[in-house]
């Protein structure tokens, strides 16, 4: 707002510009979650799950407490995709999404890394490794309760088993990007141990 000039006796006038910034802040917000997003469950996406890592490895270091990292695949998803459609397919992992969102604390996070894979990200366990692991052990058994029960989705009733994959961490002992190998092969174990099942990786 700048005060316009007046001639001497003049009355006294303001010159105000307003522009609506609203809609570019909009665009501004809908780039931002697209890039840390997934769009099909709106759950945080690979990139945000990095941030998220990078900052719990930094928060265990200082607070020398342990976090978990579980990686899960669904169990032969591709079936309920052939038999009933890839649209079925997109309400079961949006299911699965709502229901992981259940299973964690505020602190915590469910990324979707693409596919039939997620990851969740427990922060704030034990300093001690064995009541670390019981925690997370828990945890992994609160999801494979809730994924193995009775999804409804439009006229029928499906079956889904996860299988996961576990890791622990203390510090900044392994990278973000290591300890999602590290939780990726012991959800492979997993699978060769019969599906619907968690693992741990042992070092
Ligand atoms: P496994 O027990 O070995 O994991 O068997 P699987 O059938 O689940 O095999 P896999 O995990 O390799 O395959 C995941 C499938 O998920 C492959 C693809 O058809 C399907 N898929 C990937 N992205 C999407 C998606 O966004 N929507 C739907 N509906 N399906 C997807
Ligand atoms: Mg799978």
């Amino acid at each position: 707002m700048v005060r316009k000039p007046t001639l001497v006796g003049e009355e006294e006038r303001l010159i105000a510009i307003a522009r609506n910034i609203t809609k570019r802040k909009l665009a501004e917000q809908a780039i931002e979650r697209l890039a840390f997003h997934d769009t099909l469950t709106g759950l945080p996406n690979r990139r945000m799950l990095g941030d998220r890592m990078e900052t719990a490895l930094a928060a265990s270091q200082r607070h020398q407490k342990h976090g978990a990292v579980l990686f899960l695949d669904l169990d032969k998803f591709k079936h309920l995709n052939d038999n009933f459609g890839h649209d079925i397919g997109d309400l079961m992992l949006q299911e699965v999404a709502q229901r992981l969102l259940q299973c964690i604390r505020a602190v915590d996070t469910v990324a979707r890394l693409g596919g039939d894979e997620f990851v969740v990200l427990i922060q704030n366990l034990s300093i001690d490794a064995a009541d670390a692991r019981l925690h997370a052990t828990t945890v992994g058994h609160k999801i494979l309760s809730s994924l193995n029960e009775p999804y409804r989705l439009q006229e029928h009733t499906h079956t889904i088993t996860p299988s996961i994959g576990a890791t622990l961490f203390l510090g900044h002992s392994v990278t973000a990007p290591d300890l999602l190998k590290q939780a990726d092969l012991a959800m492979y174990e997993a699978k060769a141990q019969g599906r619907n099942t968690i693992c741990f990786h042992t070092k």
